[in-house]
């Protein structure tokens, strides 16, 4: 066994197998670029090495400098996570030549396995089912039609060297398979330097499951089950679940036992991904072979109770498995929800800043987090905006949901957007909830993007209850404050009147009897009681407790008199006054948002590229006005009617925040 490893990563994926490693006695390296010099993967290792200025093309990506940190370390393996050098051959060659262990496959499987056509080509001789496609390499956007003619519409259009869904097009007519041809040849050529495309029939109402292998390269090789990745934005996996809900026994090992074969094809060493695509009647299709840990492995390991890293490692050091084919068992089912710091309700631009305020749930054997943040910590510009990965386990399908309903309550991040109101909007979807799933769910289920109006209905009065407890509490502690000027007693009061989205809703609190450690209350409102208990105290971010013998968690910030509360991903802007101040606040006039019709605004944060117009410009409707680069795309900002510039406010090369004003209109 090996006694020090590097992991050639950062983030979650970095903090995770520094934690199996630690368990199994391993001492740790990590790597980090300027951008990661306060990250926790650092603060987590036991050694860590500079390797670089932050653009990743400059630190993880290069292949010397994790070497050369091998060396100084005396580092014996690395394991690469996913992403990054996880599946370049040269990397696993390099390392080899030093005589660094990797940890994962070979540099052969990675190869076969890393161009879409020649993995087809070998998938078909291993006999595993394909999808019906040319597997040639086509040369023009004529031939692109004939081929897909012969197929029969709809195809799908595939950049060979593809991966993370880009180069890839939908073709329903000729018309369009000549357009998606040009536009999957142009992307595959700027994104991965290789412009071979190639078409298969595109599957309708398809669903995306993927067998997990394990093999150690001296015999065995296992399938750990499967993995349904179905719920995907723009072909991005956003929640993923094991087993999956579609699969019978049958198909599950008619599939596992395919992969299987595929991964003995290639002399497959190390815990790797056979991805399907499996339509209505569950005919199944391989699409490609992931050589290297997925993002979703968590939910493998809820339901096999095993440690897939762990596992790796072993293998790579030589360990053969002792585990059979029997020995795998599935128990329960797992959830995993990838929260991203994005913002859904602004078509999930990405957003970077400080997290100010981070708590995650707390783990126990049915909520798991995986993260690499905390709370001062940065959401950098430079890399994958994920936050975490929240993972829950229940013994059914709907317990497991239910958990994860929980936890996204429970998940308390402040300073950056997150997409936990959409997380919870499809842990609330009830086409969600009975697993009626395709890769087209988002798609479908939020044709226009996601709105406030998705989340799921709240009962207003948990909120009300809840805001009055909240409130009342406050009152009680105002009491006890001593050295009051004579006259400005705060007095106790029962009475009150709680202010939500315009609307006055006079209610009656009143303490039952509480102790220490547990308040409750009883709030009466609309002619009903509600029965309040919590174990909350002043100042705490979350209100957990029980309102009339539900269990609810509830979200609390103070905004000026008020307070922000946020539940189910929702969120209500509360204040709980006097009788009388309510009967002021009514008349109070409302203060209107400034117009800001007449700037141009930065939809997102990042560095503003160019500015295409001078002040005293005039412009029409479409002209383009400027570029704004974020997360490595260039976002080209049109005008949205005729006008004249009057004022430009930023300088190209100067970052942006979201919102700051980059022009100005007469
Ligand atoms: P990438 O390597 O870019 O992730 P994949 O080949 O794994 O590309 O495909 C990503 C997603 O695209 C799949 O999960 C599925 O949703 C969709 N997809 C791929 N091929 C097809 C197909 N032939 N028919 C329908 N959907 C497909």
């Amino acid at each position: 066994m090996f006694s020090k490893i590097l992991i050639a990563n950062r983030g979650e994926i970095a903090c995770r197998v520094i934690r199996t490693a630690r368990r199994l006695g391993i001492k740790t390296v990590a790597v980090y670029s300027d951008a990661d010099r306060n990250a926790l993967h650092v603060e987590m290792a036991d050694e860590a090495v500079h390797i670089g200025a932050a653009p990743s093309a400059q630190s993880y990506l290069l292949i010397d400098r994790i070497v050369d940190a091998c060396k100084k370390t005396g580092a014996q393996a690395v394991h690469p996570g996913y992403g990054f050098l996880s599946e370049k051959r040269e990397f696993q060659e390099a390392l080899a030549a030093a005589g660094i262990a990797f940890i994962g496959p070979d540099a052969h499987a990675i190869q076969a396995m890393g161009d879409k056509i020649e993995s087809k080509k070998l998938a078909k001789a291993a006999g595993v089912s394909t999808v019906p496609g040319y597997l040639g390499v086509i040369a023009d956007d004529s031939e692109a039609v004939t081929i897909a003619r012969d197929i029969g519409y709809p195809v799908m259009i595939k950049a060979s060297a593809g991966g993370g869904g880009k180069g890839m097009r939908v073709a329903w007519n000729d018309e369009e398979a000549r357009e998606g041809f040009r536009s999957a040849q142009n992307e595959a050529r700027s994104s991965f330097a290789d412009d071979r495309v190639f078409v298969e029939k595109y599957i309708q109402q398809p669903r995306h499951i993927e067998i997990q292998v394990l093999a150690d390269g001296q015999g065995t090789a296992l399938y750990l089950g499967e993995r349904e990745c179905s719920i995907q934005r723009r072909h991005q996996k956003v929640i993923e679940e094991a087993p999956s809900p579609f699969l019978d026994a049958a198909t599950r090992k008619a599939m596992g036992e395919q992969a299987v074969a595929l991964a003995r094809a290639v002399d497959y060493k190390s815990a790797g991904t056979v991805e399907f695509i499996v339509d209505a009647e569950r005919n199944f299709y391989f699409l490609e072979m992931n050589t290297r840990l997925q993002v979703e492995h968590p939910v493998t390991e809820l339901v096999t109770g095993l440690d897939l890293v762990e596992l790796m490692i072993r293998v790579a050091a030589g360990e053969k498995l002792t585990l059979k084919q029997e020995d795998i068992h599935l128990h329960g089912w797992a959830i995993e929800s990838r929260v991203y710091a994005e913002d859904p309700f602004r078509n999930f631009l990405p957003s970077t800043g400080r997290l100010t305020h981070y708590r995650p749930p707390s783990e126990d054997p049915h909520v798991r987090v995986d993260t690499g943040v905390y709370e001062g910590g940065e959401i950098s510009m430079y890399y994958d905006p994920m936050i975490a990965k929240l993972c829950s386990w229940g013994s059914t399908r709907d317990a497991a949901i239910a958990r994860m309903r929980e936890a996204l309550d429970q998940y308390y991040i402040r300073g950056v957007s997150h997409n936990i109101p959409f997380l919870a909007s499809l842990m609330a979807n009830q086409r969600f909830v009975d697993g009626r799933l395709t890769t087209n769910f988002i798609a479908e289920e939020y044709p226009t993007g996601f709105h406030a109006s998705d989340l799921p209905p709240d009962d207003p009065a948990i909120l009300i209850a809840v805001a009055a407890v909240i409130h009342r509490c406050l009152n009680d502690r105002d009491i006890q404050i001593s050295g009051k000027m004579p006259g400005n007693k705060v007095r106790v009061r029962d009475d009150w009147v709680v202010v939500m989205d315009g609307a006055q809703h006079p209610v009656h609190v009143r303490p039952t009897d509480g102790s220490p450690q547990r308040i409750g209350y009883t709030v009466d409102f609309e002619g009903r009681h509600h029965v309040v208990w919590s174990d909350w105290t002043l100042g705490q971010p979350l209100f957990r407790g029980t309102v009339n013998g539900a269990h609810v968690c509830v979200q609390v910030d103070r905004v000026g008199v008020g307070y922000r509360l946020s539940h189910s991903g929702s969120q209500a802007l509360v204040k709980v006054l006097t009788p009388n101040a309510a009967r002021l606040d009514a008349l109070m006039p409302v203060k209107a948002p400034p117009d800001m019709s007449k700037f141009l605004l930065s939809p997102m944060p990042g560095l503003l590229v160019s500015v295409a117009v001078t002040e005293g410009q005039e412009v029409k409707a479409g002209e383009v006005l400027a570029v704004v680069e974020a997360m490595k795309m260039e976002n080209i900002l049109r005008a949205a009617q005729d006008g004249t510039v009057s004022k430009v406010h930023a300088t190209p090369g100067s970052s942006l925040a979201v919102d700051q004003k980059i022009l100005e209109f007469a």
